[in-house]
């Protein structure tokens, strides 16, 4: 439970501190850095909290990006343009559980205390070498234990979202919650409605993103009743029959947050669109939920074309939830991947753009403009998904 004498702290940082150091303010380093390399894993980027005004950082550097003024955040570039986030010694003063309203002029003491949890509530002088741990964080990273700094029934009710990352915190270090922690981060669930959907968004896809266990994740969400407000449609992944089955198969996928979130939703198009994600991934959602009962049966090698072939740009995603989805197909898949890479290595036409006659030569052999010229290029199509040795202008001609 010791302190290292000296963390190595890149020069880029160290330059920022001496500055604000030179010109009288007090700096720290702090936050998720200092976390990481009390834990012994790399982390070398590193925040700063200084008692300096957020113009006074802006005066100080010649390149500064205001991130945040407003809270006190200036990014101040390195040479390599780099940004290194300088946040003013702060303390909230007015909350209302999704904004706050910040006061500057304050200590280190005032700025670690509104800090989330006491294992982000750790400072390092990087000049003097000195510690700042008033909430015991440091005994908390070797007891392996996410607890809130100060009353957590307090500090969920003035910033919802801290309930997520009391969560993903959880998931990501496979640290237990403390008790009083966890029942006030179920007690206060509700007041998760109100925090906004980017933001619930960013925690939830951050969690999958760092998360060592995924299903660990879901099943917080769920205990703590998150899911029920914003995730609904999730299955969960706990110890129930054919929960245990989910996790296992949700630990294996590949860390995309968007096909993870589809593979455990019931309708993913609905949770995406209430996370307010992109049209593209709501897209993918949609499709993912269209096609995971229909994978092709390998052993038809036609019918794995034609599949390519309407499932278009989402193979991959389908693909990659294979694994997942493997116990719920009544034919065997497992041969699947490699079939599919064959065909694209065969370059084997799978769109009307890859057929050998388009519209107009269809029109020049006679068919009338109008749909039927669409129809007849989506029949020439069938037949050469059957066999692409038909895809020639004579043979295809010769079928008009
Ligand atoms: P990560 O590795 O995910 O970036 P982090 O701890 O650096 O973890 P950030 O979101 O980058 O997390 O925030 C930096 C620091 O700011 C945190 O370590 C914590 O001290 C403080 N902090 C961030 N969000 C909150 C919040 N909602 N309430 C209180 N303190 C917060
Ligand atoms: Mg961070």
């Amino acid at each position: 439970m010791t302190f290292p004498a000296r963390l190595a702290i890149p020069p880029e940082v160290l330059k920022i501190a001496k500055r604000l150091e030179g010109a009288g303010f007090e700096t720290w380093c702090v936050g998720g850095a200092i976390r990481d390399n009390l834990l012994g894993t790399e982390n070398h980027d590193f925040d700063l909290t200084t008692a300096a005004p957020p113009q006074e950082v802006q005066r100080l550097f010649k390149r500064t990006v205001p991130v945040g003024v407003e809270h006190g955040t200036v990014a101040v570039l390195d040479a390599k343009n780099r940004p290194h986030e300088v946040t003013t010694f702060r303390k909230d003063i007015r909350t209302d559980g999704r904004h706050a309203v910040v006061e500057f002029g304050v200590s280190l003491m005032d700025d670690l205390a509104r800090r989330d949890f006491t294992i982000n509530a750790i400072a390092y002088h990087p000049l003097r070498h000195e510690w700042r741990d008033p909430f015991n964080g440091r005994a908390d990273l070797d007891k392996k234990v996410i607890r809130s700094v100060g009353d957590p029934n307090w500090r969920f009710q003035e910033d919802y979202l801290r309930i997520l990352r009391a969560l993903r915190f959880s998931a990501r270090f496979a640290f237990r919650i403390q008790s009083r922690t966890l029942e006030a981060a179920k007690a206060n669930a509700q007041g998760l409605a109100q925090l906004s959907a980017e933001r619930v968004r960013d925690e939830w896809f951050k969690g999958i993103a760092t998360a060592r266990k995924v299903s660990k994740l879901v099943a917080l969400w769920g205990e703590v009743g998150a899911a029920r407000i914003w995730l609904p449609e999730l299955q969960q992944t706990g110890k129930g029959n054919g929960e245990r089955g989910i996790a296992k198969a949700v630990d294996k996928l590949p860390r995309d947050p968007v096909l993870i979130t589809a593979f455990l939703a019931s309708d993913p198009a609905s949770l995406l669109t209430r996370l307010k994600c992109s049209n593209k991934d709501i897209e993918r959602g949609r499709a993912i939920a269209q096609w995971r009962d229909k994978y092709p049966d390998p052993r038809h090698l036609p019918g794995v074309r034609r599949w390519l072939s309407e499932v278009g740009a989402h193979a991959d995603d389908l693909l990659a939830l294979l694994g997942g989805y493997a116990s719920r197909i009544p034919h065997p898949v497992s041969r699947l991947p490699q079939l599919v890479a064959s065909i694209r290595a065969a370059k084997d036409p799978l769109t009307l753009q890859d057929l050998a006659v388009n519209g107009s030569d269809l029109l020049a052999a006679g068919v009338r403009a109008g749909p039927g010229v669409g129809e007849t290029l989506q029949r020439l199509l069938a037949e050469v998904l059957e066999d692409p040795a038909r895809n020639t202008r004579e043979y295809l001609l010769s079928r008009v």
